[in-house]
């Protein structure tokens, strides 16, 4: 492999999806870059509808927004054959089956940008070298970008070293991760149903370039939901007492929402990120919309206090004689790497020589929705990792001046084939 090559390619692509960035579920531009790549290499792919079960997606934009986003694609260079094969939603599963013996591997890259603006600043490397995000609102401000491009590297050394490997190994390009939006349907999709061993991993959450993390701990069980109370708009001054106040009943949840009480068996967070409600001045509000979340440190304490929530929308409903409706746009469960898994990557990670540091474990911040696979490979007896691959970063995770360390994206090639053949023996 002449890795120097490997590497500039890699982080062509990563400036090209970087330029490019699109949100949960509107990955259309991405996956084709991804699908056209992989065929090239030989891969045979499954993509779109096919690599999701359609009732488990969640927050998935309007369709007019979708069709909107698959023309954008379409105009950015995204090539139209892949993106109608995928029949209005994102997503690639690549396999390579060696017709050997041996496990079943599947390594999962997630695709989805931020939906945040890229600074502006002249000093922020992206505007420096022109590679800066010409989409508003959405900014690959969480490095995915660089787990797409680690992702089609691993393809190609993968596919080079195809016969002395065996097994199958899959490769899973997940679309919406942000706000734990895809990886349940892919799940559901049972895209990792049969696979030995799952691996995963993150650039950078605060793990220096250089330093690589074996197994991320402490992702935390999540669910988002959107909430719409609908009462009735009435004249403010004429017949108040004929309207029923959805704004009022939204901001007494928002307000219970935050005193739900603490657990005994580990730390829980809500939040109320929006709140719209109202249509003008003298109109007894109507409608209210809220978008909220709720996380515990176990799946327990994660369900308790999405229940309380849910008692406590409808309690202020109630209260205020509005209807009320949530609707789920995302969750996240909670998974452990198994440590023989761990044991293996600490092997593969020594004998690549390119880590000055290897912890055993680190702490995720925030959710994440690749658990869902690690879960459901778990429970059918094989073993799934989440591993951290450490880089430099110029800003925090989802702020507009967030920058890698391109450096780190190699190594992360070499410890994730290293691992695969490894696993594969
Ligand atoms: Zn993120
Ligand atoms: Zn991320």
């Amino acid at each position: 492999m002449d890795w120097q090559r490997l590497e500039k390619i890699m982080t062509e692509t990563r400036r090209d999806l970087h330029r490019y960035p699109e949100g949960a579920w509107t990955e259309f531009r991405t996956s084709a870059v991804v699908a056209v790549r992989l065929e090239e290499l030989g891969y045979s792919l499954t993509v779109g509808l096919d690599t999701v079960d359609p009732s488990a997606v969640m927050g998935r934009p309007a369709q007019a927004e979708v069709e909107a986003r698959i023309k954008r694609a379409k105009g950015q260079g995204g090539n139209p054959a892949w993106i109608d094969k995928m029949r209005g939603y994102p997503g690639v599963v690549a396999a390579l089956k060696t017709g050997r013996p041996g496990p079943v591997i599947s390594l999962r890259f997630d695709m989805d940008c931020v939906d945040v603006d890229e600074a502006d600043s002249p000093g922020h490397r992206p505007n420096q070298e022109g590679f800066a995000s010409v989409n508003p609102h959405a900014c690959h401000a969480c490095g995915h970008d660089a787990h797409v491009a680690i992702g089609l590297g691993v393809a190609e050394v993968l596919m080079e070293r195809k016969d002395s490997l065996t097994g199958e190994i899959r490769l899973v390009f997940q679309p919406g991760e942000e706000g734990c939006r895809g990886g349940y349907a892919m799940t559901q999709k049972g895209v990792v149903d049969g696979s030995d061993y799952f691996l995963t991993l993150h650039i950078g959450g605060g793990v220096p370039s250089g330093v690589f993390g074996l197994n991320a701990l402490g992702h935390l069980p999540t669910t988002k939901f959107d909430v719409e109370f609908t009462g009735k708009p009435a004249h403010a001054a004429g017949a108040p007492h004929e309207g029923r106040n959805a704004l009022l009943a939204a901001a007494s949840a928002a307000l219970a929402l935050h005193g739900i009480a603490p657990h005994k068996d580990g730390a829980t967070r809500v939040n109320v990120g929006v709140l719209n409600a109202g249509t003008g001045r003298n109109v007894i509000p109507g409608k209210a919309l809220m978008k909220a979340e709720t996380r515990g440190e176990t799946q327990e304490t994660a369900d308790y206090v999405y229940s309380r929530a849910q008692e406590i929308l409808k309690g202020a409903a109630a209260m205020y004689g509005v209807e009320v409706e949530t609707v789920k746009t995302g969750a996240g469960t909670d998974a452990r790497g198994d440590a023989a898994l761990v044991k293996k990557a600490g092997e593969a990670a020594r004998e690549t020589g390119l880590f000055r540091e290897i912890r055993e474990t680190v702490q995720a911040g925030g959710s994440e929705d690749a658990t869902w696979m690690m879960r459901r490979v778990q429970e059918n007896g094989g073993q799934a990792l989440y591993m951290a691959l450490g880089s430099d970063i110029r800003a925090p995770h989802h702020n507009g001046c967030f920058d890698i360390d391109e450096s780190a994206m190699l190594p992360g090639v070499k410890i994730l084939t290293a691992l695969v053949e490894k696993l594969g023996g």
